[in-house]
């Protein structure tokens, strides 16, 4: 599928959501894509990206910036402590914050930097153990504190279990959410990002629908 039917497909969604035109990001997840299909992506004006690791979006990204002006990266993957102040150099969004000592450290450097991107509280609204996120029950504690530390958060992000009806996910997350009075919602991939809109998501995560399968080989 192109980028322009993606577009359009979004675009329905919004209308049959009663919501407005362009309340939907696309974030298209360019992680293990060969480079000369995210150019040409970039070539059709699209400018937010999501990458899922620190060191991988650090080999491409300086230099698509340099020749593509406004690209807006965001980090979709887990982040280690230990790569949080690259992570905020590089990304305008992590989507990623799902305990609180990343919370604490992302804090301290954004109080050592001056700046900080918009972030997102990953919940691993399926409670699967090999899943990063911080624990449906626990998410109330993690908002809170990321609030207390006076970061800017947007709001939440899932990804639903490959074998689950996504919808209850979605909902749950949106229920989360609603409760904080959170607008943001991360949530939505290439094979449900139209059922995610008509549930309230503000950002979908869509990778292979965009750019192809990703070859891992
Ligand atoms: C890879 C990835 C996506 C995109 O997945 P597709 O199924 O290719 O659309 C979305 N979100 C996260 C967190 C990812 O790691």
């Amino acid at each position: 599928m192109s980028l322009s039917e993606i577009r359009e497909k979004i675009a329905a969604a919004e209308r049959k959501a009663g919501r407005p035109e362009g309340s939907v990001t696309l974030v298209a997840v360019s992680k293990v894509q060969p480079l000369e299909r995210i150019e040409a992506v970039l070539d059709a004006g699209h400018r937010v990206f999501g990458e899922n690791k620190v060191q991988e979006a650090q080999g491409k990204w300086p230099a698509f910036r340099e020749r593509f002006e406004g690209v807006e990266l965001h980090l979709v993957g887990p982040l280690q402590t230990n790569k949080a102040r690259a992570a905020m150099e590089l990304f305008d969004a992590i989507h990623t914050v799902d305990r609180p000592k990343l919370a604490r450290t992302l804090a301290r450097l954004a109080d050592e930097t001056g700046r900080c991107p918009d972030l997102f509280v990953q919940v691993n609204t399926g409670e699967e153990p090999q899943k990063a996120g911080v624990l449906p029950a626990e998410a109330d504690a993690l908002v809170a504190e990321v609030r207390e530390l006076g970061l800017p958060l947007k709001g939440l992000m899932c990804i639903p279990p490959v074998d689950e009806e996504p919808a209850l996910h979605f909902a749950l997350l949106a229920k989360i959410a609603a409760r904080h009075g959170l607008e943001g919602l991360s949530m939505g991939m290439s094979d449900d990002y139209e059922r995610a809109i008509a549930q309230g998501a503000t950002h979908v995560r869509v990778g292979s629908a965009i750019f192809g399968a990703r070859n891992y080989g």
